[in-house]
């Protein structure tokens, strides 16, 4: 749950980027990082908190460099703070690396590298990565690097390094500074790439190049490295390439409606999404005077809810613009605290209505049963749910903080899970005190991009295999996080 930028195009780019990095903060908000590089300098900086308030012109003016990169970070492995915010830099053969996702064998890389004595500054695992591909470039030779030259010790790299990721990396190839991103083999993590003019972007979504100006020309492809030079075209390498899975949470919560990802448009996704759950609900003959989204991921779906039903839909909660995403607060406590800042009701949408509430997941339970109690005091005649998308019962192990088996409310309720869909609807509806409960059923998930997708935190079947002792490593992790 990070969002990277990269950027090569004429001078003072720092500001192309933090832009950008303002247009994907959604994407993580507890610290951010951004490196720029003027012929041989490098600058680099990061803190905790949000793009806005790190950097401004004032701290932007120290920057130079036409090619640079940016981060935002929301941690899914290591701790949060300065310590572990992106971007990371070696010295040699000089690269600035970022990247957004999980790196599944990060507990093995980190204990290989300390019985070589090669001490982590980090607990974040992008460091190894960069470690790993300075190690393999510099068996191939010491200086003047070639495209080549990347693309064979990336190909080493990913035979080390195991995990779902998308790379972005600055480094000096063939003559000159050169801007490039590969994504892991399945292509579960997002990543496109634009252009403008003969310069070069790449983002988690292409909601940035939107904001900067650049054109938006496809997905950077799935186990695959692009390399970007100025006024040049840009060159893909297969490095290792198998069945593309994106990650199908992004479309239902995490990605920005206008975006577009893996050539599939998000708000367009979360209509389809919709119209599926509108049949489910019509099938189980609920009937009710008006859809209500939960702000703001809720809303397309809603929305195509409620034409499919022909009823109004209506905004029932308002939404403190300033409060965060609850989903995104690294704990417990956070999140609950940011929740009671979330939302508040107009009455009046509510009041003696059959009323159905449409939201994107229940993760942990604790923002469903918030609204429903919220609502109760608005005295509805009758109160259904609407999820568009199955029972989170499976953790996400590919860098979507959900990897705890045991945060998980379905988990927590397996026994009426293991009884079918119908028992579990009804037991998490009188869980959160509703009137009836409906998920999107796991089939028309997997129908909705009309390609394979990852949605292993749905259905258990994870496309990278990892095994039951990483699967322990990421939720120790998680769990030692959570205790500090
Ligand atoms: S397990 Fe779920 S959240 Fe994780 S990558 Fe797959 S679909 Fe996305």
């Amino acid at each position: 749950m990070c969002g990277v930028i990269g950027i090569l195009k004429e001078e003072n780019v720092q500001y192309d980027i933090a832009l950008a990095l303002q247009s994907i903060q959604h994407r993580g908000q507890d610290s951010c990082g951004l490196a720029t590089k003027d012929k041989k300098k490098f600058f680099l900086e990061k803190e905790d908190g949000l793009v806005a308030s790190v950097f401004n012109h004032k701290t932007l003016a120290d920057f130079k460099g036409s090619i640079g990169m940016g981060h935002v970070r929301y941690p899914t492995m290591g701790s949060a703070g300065k310590v572990n915010a992106q971007p990371f830099f070696e010295k040699q053969p000089g690269i600035f690396l970022t990247h957004n996702g999980n790196i599944i064998n990060y507990h093995d890389l980190r204990k290989q590298f300390l019985e070589k004595s090669l001490y982590l500054t980090s607990s974040c695992d992008v460091e190894p990565v960069l470690y790993v591909l300075a190690e393999e470039l510099m068996k191939l030779r010491q200086y003047g690097h070639t495209t080549e030259d990347l693309a064979v010790a990336l190909k080493e790299t990913y035979k080390r390094v195991r995990g779902a990721f998308t790379l972005v990396g600055i480094m000096y190839l063939d003559g000159e500074d050169t801007l490039f991103a590969c994504r892991d083999p399945y292509g579960i993590r997002p990543g496109v790439w634009g252009e403008q003019n003969g310069n070069f972007m790449v983002a988690s979504e292409s909601v940035a190049m939107e904001m900067t100006g650049f054109d938006y020309r496809g997905d950077i492809p799935h186990g695959s490295l692009m390399v970007f030079k100025k006024d040049k075209k840009p060159v893909t390498i297969e490095i290792d390439k198998k069945e593309h899975h994106p990650c199908i949470f992004e479309y239902i919560y995490f990605a920005r409606p206008d975006s577009i990802i893996s050539g599939h448009s998000v708000y367009d996704t979360r209509l389809v999404l919709g119209r599926m759950l509108a049949d489910k609900i019509k099938r189980k003959g609920i009937e009710v005077d008006v859809v209500i989204p939960v702000p703001d991921t809720a809303r397309p779906s809603a929305t195509a809810i409620a034409e499919e039903l022909n009823v109004p839909v209506r905004d029932g909660f308002i939404k403190n613009r300033y409060s965060g995403r609850t989903f995104i607060m690294p704990s417990q406590y956070d999140r609950e605290f940011a929740m009671r800042l979330k939302h508040n009701t107009i009455e009046g949408e509510f009041k003696d209505k059959r009323v159905l509430i449409v939201d994107d997941s229940i993760v942990r339970g604790t923002t469903t049963k918030h609204i429903v109690s919220l609502v109760g005091k608005s005295q509805p005649k009758e109160l259904h749910i609407g999820i568009f998308s199955p029972p989170v019962y499976y953790p996400c192990y590919y860098g979507i903080d959900i990897s705890r088996q045991h945060e998980l409310i379905a988990r927590k309720y397996k026994e009426y899970y293991a009884e079918g869909p119908d028992v579990f609807e009804k037991k998490m509806a009188h869980f959160t005190g509703a009137d009836s409960l409906t998920y999107l059923d796991i089939s028309d998930v997997q129908k909705s991009l009309g390609q394979p997708v990852c949605s292993a935190c749905f259905d258990g079947h994870y496309p990278l295999p990892l095994r039951e002792d990483e699967q322990k490593s990421i939720e120790d992790d998680r769990d030692e996080y959570q205790k500090n």
